[in-house]
């Protein structure tokens, strides 16, 4: 039989979704893939049933129904702080998954480096290799993640075509002051870079953190590429819709490309979202006012147990340190915490390039009931791994 893809040995399939699988396996109490199990709005749902029974079932326009993108850039103006024009900015895609597949696909070469912060959510790795992209990596350094500058240059030095942006972070929870996004967009305009940024947790930040977009530093909406989605923001990971916003000599290429790679998100999914998107201001601040609750509500939580643990400013991850168990593969560690303490978490390795084994990533995007049901297990964390670990040996 001849050979498979040389540009697919590299990579694993994702260990996030893997973990989900194996998860359900062993019926933990999920806190891997991030997404939650809780409903999204009603008015989504009710339009969605409507929407079912209108003319909505054959293909959209490629880079988006008219309705979404005149919603979406009507949000995203009041967001980003200019006007957007839904018709030459704008290509809706299947999930941030596509935007940044296509971002990535659009402004790279063969052979081009793109920057990537360390830790960063393992997506990148794959789209780097699957572009054909070298992944040049620069350290955040816990506990806040903060950048080294001089080695933000040393890499801009090696003259790549982009830098991709995780902001609110993925795991890390990392919220980018101004101040550090000013460096980044500095270093850029020197070394003539585009800026590829992965938004999808834009409306889940903790107070007294505040997101700022890549895109309306000075100078910087010209070479910066903003993708992110309605995954997290309407709870609709399933819908697959995510977004790229660019100007309109970027976004004629990755039209192009979106086209190619999937003709278009799903009609009637886009047409009953543009409901959520046409949402007052009031939808977001319930949302991360429900966020806070959760995330103090499952921090106290690990605090009682005794667990050392990342503290937020953005998204809903948490990194707990696991290094009093001794496990040399955390990947292990984590089947052993599905099996037999019932809670689904990610290794920590699968997001970081250093050699990391002692951290793993919980989420906590879940009901309150589903968080205390974790917490209940993990309380019994040091007793039933400890007993795998003795009976291994
Ligand atoms: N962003 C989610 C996570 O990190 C998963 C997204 C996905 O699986 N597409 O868990």
């Amino acid at each position: 039989m001849p050979e498979l893809s040389k540009r697919t040995e590299t990579f694993t399939d994702s260990v996030i979704r893997r973990m989900t699988r194996i998860s359900n396996q062993y019926s933990a109490v999920n806190l891997s893939q991030g997404f939650p199990d809780f409903e999204p709005p009603r008015e989504l749902l009710d339009r969605l049933a409507e929407v079912t029974k209108e003319d909505f079932h054959q293909y959209s326009i490629t880079w988006g129904a008219q309705n979404f993108r005149e919603a979406l850039a009507k949000k995203q103006s009041r967001l980003m702080g200019r006007e957007i024009n839904p018709n030459e900015e704008i290509v809706v895609t299947c999930g941030s998954t596509e935007a940044m597949m296509a971002a990535m696909m659009t402004v790279t070469n063969p052979g081009d480096k793109v920057i990537v912060f360390s830790p960063f959510y393992e997506n990148y790795g794959a789209d780097t290799i699957l572009s054909g992209a070298e992944p040049v990596y620069v350290p955040l350094y816990p506990p806040n993640f903060h950048f080294n500058p001089e080695e933000l240059e040393a890499a801009f030095r090696q003259k790549p075509k982009a830098l991709i942006l995780c902001n609110p972070s993925n795991p890390c929870g990392k919220v980018f002051t101004y101040d550090e996004l000013k460096i980044i967009a500095d270093l850029a305009e020197k070394y003539d870079a585009f800026v590829i940024t992965d938004e999808v947790y834009e409306h889940i930040v903790y107070a007294p953190h505040k997101h700022t977009y890549f895109a309306s530093l000075p100078k910087m909406w010209e070479r910066t590429i903003s993708c992110s989605s309605l995954s997290k923001t309407y709870s609709i990971t399933g819908w697959r819709l995510g977004y790229i916003i660019a100007p309109p000599r970027i976004i004629d290429v990755a039209k192009k490309v979106h086209d190619f790679l999937t003709v278009g998100a799903a009609a009637p999914l886009q047409e009953a979202a543009v409901t959520g998107l046409n949402f007052g201001d009031n939808y977001y601040k319930q949302l991360q006012d429900k966020y806070t609750e959760k995330r103090d509500l499952f921090l106290k939580g690990l605090d009682t147990i005794g667990i050392a643990h990342t503290v937020p400013q953005g998204a809903y991850y948490v990194l707990l340190d696991i290094s009093e168990f001794g496990y040399e593969s955390d990947l292990e560690f984590c089947e052993v915490l599905a099996k037999d303490v019932g809670v689904g978490a990610v290794p920590g390795s699968s997001f970081f390039r250093e050699n990391v084994n002692h951290l793993i990533r919980l989420h906590f995007a879940k009901k309150n009931e589903t968080l205390n049901e974790a917490l209940n297990r993990l309380e019994h964390i040091r007793t039933k791994i400890q007993k795998h670990s003795s009976l291994s040996f």
